[in-house]
Protein backbone atom coordinates (compact mmCIF):
# COMPACT_ATOMS: atom_id res chain seq x y z
CA UNK A 1 0.00 0.00 0.00
CA UNK A 2 1.28 3.56 -1.16
CA UNK A 3 0.95 6.52 1.57
CA UNK A 4 1.46 9.84 0.52
CA UNK A 5 3.04 12.68 2.44
CA UNK A 6 2.22 15.92 1.26
CA UNK A 7 4.82 18.78 1.91
CA UNK A 8 4.11 22.71 2.13
CA UNK A 9 5.87 25.65 2.97
CA UNK A 10 4.55 28.23 4.92
CA UNK A 11 5.84 32.01 5.79
CA UNK A 12 8.25 32.51 3.38
CA UNK A 13 9.96 31.03 0.63
CA UNK A 14 13.79 29.19 0.75
CA UNK A 15 13.16 27.51 3.87
CA UNK A 16 14.79 24.33 2.67
CA UNK A 17 11.70 22.16 1.39
CA UNK A 18 13.10 20.05 -1.12
CA UNK A 19 16.16 19.45 1.43
CA UNK A 20 13.60 19.11 4.67
CA UNK A 21 11.53 16.35 2.04
CA UNK A 22 15.21 15.02 0.64
CA UNK A 23 15.94 14.10 4.43
CA UNK A 24 12.31 12.74 5.57
CA UNK A 25 12.51 10.39 2.31
CA UNK A 26 15.92 9.01 3.41
CA UNK A 27 15.02 8.30 7.24
CA UNK A 28 12.01 6.40 5.96
CA UNK A 29 14.08 4.29 3.77
CA UNK A 30 16.57 3.95 6.38
CA UNK A 31 13.64 2.34 8.19
CA UNK A 32 13.40 -0.16 5.27
CA UNK A 33 10.55 1.34 3.17
CA UNK A 34 10.89 2.03 -0.72
CA UNK A 35 10.58 5.79 -1.01
CA UNK A 36 9.86 8.13 -4.05
CA UNK A 37 9.79 11.32 -4.12
CA UNK A 38 8.20 14.26 -6.58
CA UNK A 39 7.89 17.89 -7.22
CA UNK A 40 4.86 19.81 -8.12
CA UNK A 41 5.47 23.70 -9.61
CA UNK A 42 3.08 26.53 -9.37
CA UNK A 43 4.60 28.16 -12.12
CA UNK A 44 3.43 28.34 -15.65
CA UNK A 45 6.73 27.27 -17.76
CA UNK A 46 6.47 23.56 -19.16
CA UNK A 47 9.77 23.06 -17.29
CA UNK A 48 12.49 24.70 -16.12
CA UNK A 49 14.42 23.78 -19.05
CA UNK A 50 14.12 27.32 -20.51
CA UNK A 51 14.00 29.39 -17.18
CA UNK A 52 17.37 31.14 -16.55
CA UNK A 53 19.51 29.82 -14.04
CA UNK A 54 19.80 33.04 -12.23
CA UNK A 55 16.38 33.07 -11.67
CA UNK A 56 15.67 29.19 -10.53
CA UNK A 57 18.90 27.84 -9.73
CA UNK A 58 20.22 24.66 -11.70
CA UNK A 59 17.93 22.28 -14.46
CA UNK A 60 18.54 19.13 -13.16
CA UNK A 61 18.28 16.82 -15.53
CA UNK A 62 16.86 13.02 -14.88
CA UNK A 63 18.60 9.85 -16.80
CA UNK A 64 15.08 9.76 -18.49
CA UNK A 65 15.90 13.32 -20.06
CA UNK A 66 13.65 15.26 -17.53
CA UNK A 67 14.42 18.58 -17.02
CA UNK A 68 13.62 19.02 -13.96
CA UNK A 69 13.46 21.28 -10.46
CA UNK A 70 16.74 21.39 -8.63
CA UNK A 71 14.83 19.88 -5.81
CA UNK A 72 14.81 16.53 -7.36
CA UNK A 73 18.66 16.57 -7.35
CA UNK A 74 18.54 16.79 -3.35
CA UNK A 75 15.86 14.18 -3.37
CA UNK A 76 18.58 11.72 -5.57
CA UNK A 77 21.49 12.64 -3.11
CA UNK A 78 19.68 11.96 -0.13
CA UNK A 79 17.96 8.53 -1.23
CA UNK A 80 19.81 7.49 -4.36
CA UNK A 81 16.32 6.67 -5.90
CA UNK A 82 16.62 7.69 -9.64
CA UNK A 83 14.05 10.52 -10.88
CA UNK A 84 12.24 10.15 -13.74
CA UNK A 85 10.62 12.76 -15.59
CA UNK A 86 7.08 11.54 -13.79
CA UNK A 87 8.47 12.96 -10.72
CA UNK A 88 8.36 16.71 -11.41
CA UNK A 89 5.59 18.35 -13.09
CA UNK A 90 4.10 22.59 -13.57
CA UNK A 91 1.39 24.23 -13.88
CA UNK A 92 2.16 25.23 -17.42
CA UNK A 93 2.96 21.02 -18.02
CA UNK A 94 -0.41 20.01 -16.46
CA UNK A 95 -2.56 23.11 -18.51
CA UNK A 96 -0.92 21.97 -22.12
CA UNK A 97 -1.90 18.18 -21.71
CA UNK A 98 -5.72 19.74 -20.32
CA UNK A 99 -5.56 22.19 -23.11
CA UNK A 100 -4.55 19.33 -25.74
CA UNK A 101 -7.05 17.02 -24.33
CA UNK A 102 -9.63 19.85 -24.88
CA UNK A 103 -8.34 20.30 -28.60
CA UNK A 104 -8.54 16.24 -29.36
CA UNK A 105 -11.70 16.33 -27.95
CA UNK A 106 -11.79 13.82 -25.24
CA UNK A 107 -13.68 15.95 -22.88
CA UNK A 108 -16.79 15.65 -25.57
CA UNK A 109 -17.93 19.07 -25.06
CA UNK A 110 -17.48 19.95 -21.08
CA UNK A 111 -16.83 22.80 -20.33
CA UNK A 112 -12.91 22.84 -19.12
CA UNK A 113 -12.04 24.33 -15.60
CA UNK A 114 -9.88 24.55 -12.51
CA UNK A 115 -12.26 22.30 -10.43
CA UNK A 116 -12.04 19.47 -11.77
CA UNK A 117 -10.26 19.40 -14.72
CA UNK A 118 -7.18 20.84 -13.94
CA UNK A 119 -7.07 18.88 -10.05
CA UNK A 120 -8.17 16.04 -11.61
CA UNK A 121 -4.99 16.22 -14.03
CA UNK A 122 -2.65 17.07 -11.09
CA UNK A 123 -4.21 14.04 -8.85
CA UNK A 124 -3.38 11.90 -11.86
CA UNK A 125 -0.12 12.86 -11.96
CA UNK A 126 0.43 12.31 -8.10
CA UNK A 127 -0.73 8.72 -8.42
CA UNK A 128 0.75 7.98 -11.39
CA UNK A 129 3.67 5.86 -12.33
CA UNK A 130 4.58 4.26 -9.32
CA UNK A 131 6.21 0.92 -8.08
CA UNK A 132 4.81 -0.35 -5.05
CA UNK A 133 6.46 2.43 -2.76
CA UNK A 134 5.61 2.28 0.42
CA UNK A 135 5.93 6.41 0.66
CA UNK A 136 5.51 8.98 -1.83
CA UNK A 137 6.70 11.87 -1.08
CA UNK A 138 5.05 15.22 -2.48
CA UNK A 139 6.39 18.94 -2.51
CA UNK A 140 4.59 21.64 -2.99
CA UNK A 141 6.55 24.08 -4.46
CA UNK A 142 5.98 27.74 -3.33
CA UNK A 143 4.24 29.63 -0.33
CA UNK A 144 0.92 28.54 1.47
CA UNK A 145 -0.99 31.94 0.23
CA UNK A 146 0.78 32.13 -3.65
CA UNK A 147 -2.38 32.23 -6.13
CA UNK A 148 -1.03 29.97 -8.69
CA UNK A 149 -0.81 27.69 -5.80
CA UNK A 150 -4.71 26.92 -5.30
CA UNK A 151 -5.30 24.06 -7.33
CA UNK A 152 -2.35 21.99 -6.50
CA UNK A 153 -3.90 22.40 -2.34
CA UNK A 154 -7.01 21.55 -4.02
CA UNK A 155 -6.01 18.63 -5.59
CA UNK A 156 -3.82 17.58 -2.20
CA UNK A 157 -7.09 18.40 -0.12
CA UNK A 158 -9.36 15.96 -2.31
CA UNK A 159 -6.28 13.16 -2.68
CA UNK A 160 -6.51 13.49 1.64
CA UNK A 161 -9.87 12.55 1.27
CA UNK A 162 -9.63 10.13 -1.10
CA UNK A 163 -6.97 8.40 0.55
CA UNK A 164 -7.95 8.93 4.00
CA UNK A 165 -6.10 9.39 6.70
CA UNK A 166 -4.46 6.13 7.02
CA UNK A 167 -3.08 6.49 3.44
CA UNK A 168 -2.20 10.50 3.22
CA UNK A 169 -0.12 12.96 5.72
CA UNK A 170 0.60 16.81 5.19
CA UNK A 171 3.71 17.81 6.74
CA UNK A 172 4.17 21.63 7.07
CA UNK A 173 6.93 23.58 6.77
CA UNK A 174 6.82 26.90 8.65
CA UNK A 175 9.61 29.75 9.98
CA UNK A 176 9.94 30.94 13.37
CA UNK A 177 12.20 34.40 12.69
CA UNK A 178 13.38 35.61 16.29
CA UNK A 179 13.41 39.20 17.20
CA UNK A 180 16.20 40.27 18.50
CA UNK A 181 14.52 43.48 20.26
CA UNK A 182 12.01 40.93 21.94
CA UNK A 183 14.65 38.49 22.62
CA UNK A 184 11.84 35.84 21.21
CA UNK A 185 11.34 33.38 18.76
CA UNK A 186 8.15 34.31 17.41
CA UNK A 187 5.33 31.90 16.60
CA UNK A 188 2.65 33.94 15.02
CA UNK A 189 4.10 33.94 11.67
CA UNK A 190 3.15 29.78 11.82
CA UNK A 191 0.10 29.90 13.33
CA UNK A 192 -1.22 32.66 10.01
CA UNK A 193 0.27 29.97 7.78
CA UNK A 194 -1.34 27.00 9.68
CA UNK A 195 -4.74 28.89 8.96
CA UNK A 196 -4.06 29.85 5.75
CA UNK A 197 -3.42 25.91 4.94
CA UNK A 198 -6.88 25.52 6.86
CA UNK A 199 -8.38 28.32 4.95
CA UNK A 200 -8.33 25.54 1.49
CA UNK A 201 -9.27 23.00 3.63
CA UNK A 202 -6.03 21.42 4.54
CA UNK A 203 -5.72 20.79 8.39
CA UNK A 204 -1.86 19.87 8.80
CA UNK A 205 -0.52 16.79 10.44
CA UNK A 206 2.52 17.56 11.51
CA UNK A 207 4.75 20.70 11.64
CA UNK A 208 8.76 21.56 11.21
CA UNK A 209 9.25 24.70 12.59
CA UNK A 210 12.43 26.28 10.64
CA UNK A 211 14.47 28.64 13.69
CA UNK A 212 17.69 29.59 14.51
CA UNK A 213 18.20 28.95 17.31
CA UNK A 214 16.58 26.66 20.02
CA UNK A 215 12.79 26.89 20.40
CA UNK A 216 11.65 26.82 23.81
CA UNK A 217 9.11 24.51 25.01
CA UNK A 218 6.25 26.89 25.78
CA UNK A 219 6.62 28.07 22.26
CA UNK A 220 6.57 24.76 21.16
CA UNK A 221 3.42 24.02 22.81
CA UNK A 222 1.61 26.95 22.05
CA UNK A 223 1.62 26.08 18.32
CA UNK A 224 0.32 22.62 19.24
CA UNK A 225 -2.72 24.03 20.83
CA UNK A 226 -2.76 27.05 18.57
CA UNK A 227 -2.34 24.93 15.69
CA UNK A 228 -4.39 22.29 16.28
CA UNK A 229 -1.76 19.49 16.16
CA UNK A 230 -0.18 17.44 19.01
CA UNK A 231 2.42 18.29 20.39
CA UNK A 232 4.94 15.69 19.37
CA UNK A 233 3.74 16.82 16.09
CA UNK A 234 5.66 20.13 16.40
CA UNK A 235 8.98 19.44 15.50
CA UNK A 236 12.09 21.91 15.78
CA UNK A 237 14.03 22.32 12.35
CA UNK A 238 16.87 24.04 13.80
CA UNK A 239 19.54 25.44 11.24
CA UNK A 240 22.48 22.56 10.68
CA UNK A 241 25.85 22.95 10.62
CA UNK A 242 26.24 20.80 7.15
CA UNK A 243 23.35 19.37 5.08
CA UNK A 244 23.83 15.86 5.65
CA UNK A 245 23.38 16.36 9.71
CA UNK A 246 19.97 17.17 9.07
CA UNK A 247 18.54 13.55 8.61
CA UNK A 248 20.28 12.95 12.19
CA UNK A 249 18.40 16.18 13.60
CA UNK A 250 15.36 15.43 12.04
CA UNK A 251 15.03 11.90 13.09
CA UNK A 252 16.51 12.82 16.84
CA UNK A 253 13.62 15.17 16.76
CA UNK A 254 11.14 12.32 16.09
CA UNK A 255 10.19 13.72 12.65
CA UNK A 256 10.07 10.12 11.33
CA UNK A 257 8.80 8.71 14.27
CA UNK A 258 5.35 11.15 14.07
CA UNK A 259 5.00 10.09 10.78
CA UNK A 260 5.21 6.49 11.50
CA UNK A 261 2.89 6.46 14.24
CA UNK A 262 0.81 9.04 11.83
CA UNK A 263 0.24 5.58 9.26
CA UNK A 264 0.19 3.83 12.19
CA UNK A 265 3.01 1.71 11.40
CA UNK A 266 5.49 -0.51 13.66
CA UNK A 267 9.25 -0.19 11.59
CA UNK A 268 12.66 -0.76 13.09
CA UNK A 269 14.61 2.39 14.12
CA UNK A 270 16.54 3.77 11.41
CA UNK A 271 20.25 3.12 10.66
CA UNK A 272 21.95 6.34 10.33
CA UNK A 273 25.84 5.41 10.47
CA UNK A 274 26.70 6.45 6.88
CA UNK A 275 24.82 9.53 7.82
CA UNK A 276 26.83 10.09 10.72
CA UNK A 277 29.83 9.09 8.77
CA UNK A 278 29.29 11.85 6.25
CA UNK A 279 28.78 14.18 8.69
CA UNK A 280 32.08 13.41 10.62
CA UNK A 281 34.18 13.58 7.42
CA UNK A 282 32.51 16.92 6.59
CA UNK A 283 33.07 18.64 10.15
CA UNK A 284 36.68 17.21 10.31
CA UNK A 285 38.36 17.09 7.10
CA UNK A 286 42.53 17.00 7.18
CA UNK A 287 43.50 19.67 5.08
CA UNK A 288 41.78 21.59 2.61
CA UNK A 289 41.97 22.63 -1.14
CA UNK A 290 40.68 25.43 -3.24
CA UNK A 291 39.02 25.15 -6.48
CA UNK A 292 38.43 28.21 -8.72
CA UNK A 293 34.99 27.81 -10.55
CA UNK A 294 35.08 29.61 -14.11
CA UNK A 295 31.36 30.52 -14.97
CA UNK A 296 28.64 32.76 -15.90
CA UNK A 297 26.11 32.29 -13.58
CA UNK A 298 28.81 32.68 -10.18
CA UNK A 299 26.44 35.75 -8.99
CA UNK A 300 23.98 32.84 -7.87
CA UNK A 301 24.92 29.49 -6.16
CA UNK A 302 21.92 27.70 -6.76
CA UNK A 303 22.92 28.12 -10.27
CA UNK A 304 24.94 25.25 -9.95
CA UNK A 305 23.98 23.29 -7.02
CA UNK A 306 25.02 19.90 -7.91
CA UNK A 307 28.07 21.06 -9.00
CA UNK A 308 29.33 22.27 -5.76
CA UNK A 309 27.56 19.19 -3.84
CA UNK A 310 29.69 17.03 -6.30
CA UNK A 311 33.02 18.77 -5.30
CA UNK A 312 32.07 18.28 -1.56
CA UNK A 313 31.59 14.84 -2.60
CA UNK A 314 35.13 14.75 -4.23
CA UNK A 315 36.37 16.27 -0.43
CA UNK A 316 34.36 13.61 1.39
CA UNK A 317 36.25 10.78 -0.79
CA UNK A 318 39.75 12.67 -0.07
CA UNK A 319 38.72 13.48 3.80
CA UNK A 320 39.14 17.25 2.63
CA UNK A 321 37.84 20.45 2.82
CA UNK A 322 36.78 21.95 -0.79
CA UNK A 323 36.74 25.94 -1.06
CA UNK A 324 34.97 27.33 -3.96
CA UNK A 325 36.31 30.26 -5.50
CA UNK A 326 33.57 31.62 -7.60
CA UNK A 327 34.91 33.67 -10.69
CA UNK A 328 32.91 35.66 -13.72
CA UNK A 329 34.66 34.32 -16.56
CA UNK A 330 34.62 37.63 -17.77
CA UNK A 331 37.14 39.07 -15.64
CA UNK A 332 39.72 36.98 -17.62
CA UNK A 333 39.24 38.93 -20.56
CA UNK A 334 40.93 41.70 -19.10
CA UNK A 335 44.80 40.97 -18.95
CA UNK A 336 45.80 40.74 -15.39
CA UNK A 337 42.81 38.85 -13.98
CA UNK A 338 44.95 35.60 -14.31
CA UNK A 339 46.47 36.34 -10.42
CA UNK A 340 42.78 34.90 -9.50
CA UNK A 341 43.92 31.70 -10.42
CA UNK A 342 47.54 31.71 -9.20
CA UNK A 343 46.59 30.16 -5.77
CA UNK A 344 44.03 27.92 -6.35
CA UNK A 345 44.29 23.58 -6.55
CA UNK A 346 42.46 23.08 -9.22
CA UNK A 347 39.73 25.21 -12.28
CA UNK A 348 36.69 23.75 -13.11
CA UNK A 349 34.89 25.27 -15.89
CA UNK A 350 31.13 24.51 -15.83
CA UNK A 351 28.52 24.07 -18.05
CA UNK A 352 27.15 27.04 -19.25
CA UNK A 353 24.98 28.51 -22.41
CA UNK A 354 26.17 31.93 -24.75
CA UNK A 355 29.42 33.80 -25.84
CA UNK A 356 28.86 36.13 -22.66
CA UNK A 357 32.33 35.26 -20.94
CA UNK A 358 33.21 32.39 -23.46
CA UNK A 359 36.67 33.98 -24.31
CA UNK A 360 37.58 34.59 -20.23
CA UNK A 361 36.85 30.66 -20.03
CA UNK A 362 38.92 30.22 -23.17
CA UNK A 363 41.57 32.23 -21.11
CA UNK A 364 41.34 30.33 -17.78
CA UNK A 365 41.98 26.59 -19.74
CA UNK A 366 45.33 27.97 -20.64
CA UNK A 367 45.91 29.33 -17.75
CA UNK A 368 45.43 25.94 -16.11
CA UNK A 369 46.87 24.09 -18.87
CA UNK A 370 50.15 25.99 -19.19
CA UNK A 371 50.90 25.76 -15.58
CA UNK A 372 49.91 22.03 -15.65
CA UNK A 373 47.09 22.93 -12.44
CA UNK A 374 44.27 20.60 -12.84
CA UNK A 375 41.49 21.56 -14.86
CA UNK A 376 37.99 20.13 -14.72
CA UNK A 377 35.89 21.35 -18.34
CA UNK A 378 32.25 20.10 -18.31
CA UNK A 379 30.05 20.30 -21.01
CA UNK A 380 30.90 24.04 -22.04
CA UNK A 381 34.00 23.91 -20.26
CA UNK A 382 35.02 20.49 -22.25
CA UNK A 383 33.91 22.23 -25.21
CA UNK A 384 35.99 25.63 -24.60
CA UNK A 385 38.89 23.43 -23.54
CA UNK A 386 39.03 21.86 -27.16
CA UNK A 387 39.42 25.18 -28.77
CA UNK A 388 41.70 26.83 -26.58
CA UNK A 389 44.06 23.56 -27.23
CA UNK A 390 42.89 23.51 -31.06
CA UNK A 391 44.38 26.94 -31.57
CA UNK A 392 47.15 26.87 -28.93
CA UNK A 393 48.57 23.62 -29.65
CA UNK A 394 47.26 22.26 -32.96
CA UNK A 395 47.52 25.36 -34.81
CA UNK A 396 44.11 26.33 -36.14
CA UNK A 397 43.79 29.34 -35.50
CA UNK A 398 40.02 30.18 -35.98
CA UNK A 399 38.52 27.61 -33.59
CA UNK A 400 35.61 28.32 -31.98
CA UNK A 401 32.16 27.36 -31.21
CA UNK A 402 29.33 27.82 -33.76
CA UNK A 403 27.08 28.25 -30.73
CA UNK A 404 28.53 32.16 -30.98
CA UNK A 405 27.97 32.57 -34.26
CA UNK A 406 29.28 31.41 -37.49
CA UNK A 407 33.63 31.07 -37.31
CA UNK A 408 36.09 30.14 -39.50
CA UNK A 409 36.82 26.24 -37.84
CA UNK A 410 33.45 25.53 -36.25
CA UNK A 411 35.35 23.20 -33.49
CA UNK A 412 32.02 23.18 -31.72
CA UNK A 413 29.20 22.62 -34.12
CA UNK A 414 25.41 21.97 -33.61
CA UNK A 415 24.67 18.90 -33.37
CA UNK A 416 21.49 17.40 -35.40
CA UNK A 417 21.44 13.96 -35.80
CA UNK A 418 22.84 11.42 -33.22
CA UNK A 419 21.38 8.10 -32.00
CA UNK A 420 19.75 6.78 -29.10
CA UNK A 421 19.14 3.20 -27.77
CA UNK A 422 19.85 2.35 -31.57
CA UNK A 423 17.28 4.96 -33.27
CA UNK A 424 17.98 8.20 -35.11
CA UNK A 425 17.25 11.28 -33.29
CA UNK A 426 16.56 14.50 -35.44
CA UNK A 427 16.78 18.42 -34.56
CA UNK A 428 16.20 21.12 -36.92
CA UNK A 429 18.85 23.90 -36.48
CA UNK A 430 16.32 26.51 -36.55
CA UNK A 431 14.05 24.14 -34.22
CA UNK A 432 12.84 26.23 -30.99
CA UNK A 433 14.66 26.22 -27.56
CA UNK A 434 12.21 24.62 -25.21
CA UNK A 435 13.52 20.21 -24.72
CA UNK A 436 15.27 20.69 -27.83
CA UNK A 437 18.88 19.48 -26.36
CA UNK A 438 20.61 15.97 -26.56
CA UNK A 439 18.94 15.31 -22.63
CA UNK A 440 19.50 12.41 -20.42
CA UNK A 441 21.65 9.52 -19.94
CA UNK A 442 23.97 8.38 -22.96
CA UNK A 443 26.34 5.47 -23.04
CA UNK A 444 29.91 5.91 -24.14
CA UNK A 445 33.00 3.73 -23.98
CA UNK A 446 36.48 4.90 -22.72
CA UNK A 447 39.55 4.12 -24.37
CA UNK A 448 41.73 1.61 -22.65
CA UNK A 449 45.55 3.21 -21.19
CA UNK A 450 43.49 6.25 -20.77
CA UNK A 451 43.26 8.81 -17.46
CA UNK A 452 39.41 8.62 -18.05
CA UNK A 453 39.42 4.68 -18.21
CA UNK A 454 41.82 4.49 -15.31
CA UNK A 455 39.67 6.92 -13.06
CA UNK A 456 36.41 4.94 -13.91
CA UNK A 457 37.98 1.34 -13.69
CA UNK A 458 35.52 0.17 -16.23
CA UNK A 459 35.48 0.89 -20.42
CA UNK A 460 31.12 1.16 -19.96
CA UNK A 461 29.65 4.27 -18.53
CA UNK A 462 26.71 6.38 -18.84
CA UNK A 463 26.05 9.40 -17.97
CA UNK A 464 23.44 12.76 -18.54
CA UNK A 465 23.41 15.37 -20.97
CA UNK A 466 22.07 18.74 -22.02
CA UNK A 467 23.31 20.10 -24.69
CA UNK A 468 22.77 21.09 -28.42
CA UNK A 469 26.72 21.27 -29.26
CA UNK A 470 29.12 18.66 -29.62
CA UNK A 471 32.70 18.86 -30.31
CA UNK A 472 33.54 17.92 -34.54
CA UNK A 473 35.27 14.29 -35.03
CA UNK A 474 36.60 15.60 -37.78
CA UNK A 475 39.94 17.60 -35.94
CA UNK A 476 40.41 14.46 -33.91
CA UNK A 477 43.50 13.12 -35.71
CA UNK A 478 44.98 17.30 -35.58
CA UNK A 479 44.29 17.52 -32.47
CA UNK A 480 45.36 14.24 -31.34
CA UNK A 481 48.73 15.29 -33.20
CA UNK A 482 48.81 18.12 -30.95
CA UNK A 483 48.85 16.00 -27.69
CA UNK A 484 44.52 16.01 -27.17
CA UNK A 485 43.05 12.95 -27.14
CA UNK A 486 39.18 11.94 -26.99
CA UNK A 487 39.76 9.05 -24.47
CA UNK A 488 35.93 8.74 -24.42
CA UNK A 489 33.22 8.34 -27.02
CA UNK A 490 29.43 7.44 -27.70
CA UNK A 491 29.07 3.72 -29.03
CA UNK A 492 28.82 4.18 -31.98
CA UNK A 493 32.21 6.27 -31.85
CA UNK A 494 30.38 9.14 -33.87
CA UNK A 495 30.54 11.51 -30.67
CA UNK A 496 33.23 12.57 -27.98
CA UNK A 497 32.35 11.97 -24.59
CA UNK A 498 35.69 13.03 -23.08
CA UNK A 499 39.22 14.38 -24.33
CA UNK A 500 42.24 14.54 -21.99
CA UNK A 501 45.90 15.47 -22.44
CA UNK A 502 47.97 12.67 -21.47
CA UNK A 503 51.13 15.20 -21.15
CA UNK A 504 49.01 17.54 -18.44
CA UNK A 505 49.38 16.42 -14.59
CA UNK A 506 44.48 16.17 -14.96
CA UNK A 507 43.30 17.99 -17.65
CA UNK A 508 39.87 16.33 -18.44
CA UNK A 509 37.09 17.48 -20.17
CA UNK A 510 33.44 15.88 -20.00
CA UNK A 511 31.21 16.36 -22.73
CA UNK A 512 28.10 15.18 -19.84
CA UNK A 513 27.06 16.38 -16.50
CA UNK A 514 29.46 14.37 -14.08
CA UNK A 515 27.86 16.33 -11.01
CA UNK A 516 24.60 15.10 -11.63
CA UNK A 517 25.25 11.42 -10.42
CA UNK A 518 27.50 11.98 -7.58
CA UNK A 519 26.28 11.13 -4.46
CA UNK A 520 27.42 12.08 -0.98
CA UNK A 521 28.10 8.12 -0.51
CA UNK A 522 29.26 7.30 -3.54
CA UNK A 523 31.40 10.39 -5.29
CA UNK A 524 31.56 10.22 -8.34
CA UNK A 525 35.17 8.80 -9.44
CA UNK A 526 36.16 12.10 -11.79
CA UNK A 527 35.06 14.63 -8.57
CA UNK A 528 37.31 12.31 -6.12
CA UNK A 529 39.89 11.88 -8.67
CA UNK A 530 40.04 15.78 -9.77
CA UNK A 531 40.25 16.81 -5.54
CA UNK A 532 42.64 14.04 -5.07
CA UNK A 533 44.65 15.98 -8.56
CA UNK A 534 44.34 19.03 -6.27
CA UNK A 535 45.47 17.64 -3.18
CA UNK A 536 48.42 16.84 -4.95
CA UNK A 537 48.90 20.00 -6.59
CA UNK A 538 48.39 21.65 -3.22
CA UNK A 539 51.46 20.08 -2.03
CA UNK A 540 53.68 21.10 -4.66
CA UNK A 541 52.73 24.78 -4.14
N1 LIG B 1 26.06 25.53 -24.70
C1 LIG B 1 26.68 24.27 -24.93
C2 LIG B 1 25.79 23.36 -25.78
O1 LIG B 1 24.61 23.57 -25.86
C3 LIG B 1 27.02 23.59 -23.64
C4 LIG B 1 25.84 23.22 -22.82
C5 LIG B 1 26.18 22.91 -21.40
O2 LIG B 1 27.24 23.27 -20.92
N2 LIG B 1 25.27 22.29 -20.68
O3 LIG B 1 26.28 22.41 -26.33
Amino acid sequence: MTRFIFITGGVVSSLGKGLASAALGSLLQARGFKVRLRKLDPYINVDPGTMSPYQHGEVYVTDDGAETDLDLGHYERFTCVDARQSDNVTTGRIYSDVIAKERRGDYLGATIQVIPHITNAIKEFVLADLDDEDFVLCEIGGTVGDIEGLPFLEAIRQLGNELGHERAMYLHLTLLPYIPTAGEVKTKPTQHSVKELLAVGIQADALLCRADRKIPEPELAKIALFCNVGEEDVIPALDAKTIYEVPINYHEQGLDRQVCRHFGLEAPPPDLSRWREVVARVTEPEGEVTIAIVGKYTGLKDAYKSLSEALDHGGIANNVRVNLKWLDSEIFESEDAVQHLENVNGILVPGGFGERGAEGKIAAVRFARERKAPYFGICLGMQMAVVEGARSLAGIKGAGSSEFGPCEDPIVGLMTEWTKDGNLERRRADGGMGGTMRLGAYDAKLIEGTRAHEIYGTEDISERHRHRYEVNMAYEQALAAAGIIFSGKSPDGVLPEIVEIPSHPWFIGVQFHPELKSRPFMPHPLFASFIAAAIHQARLV
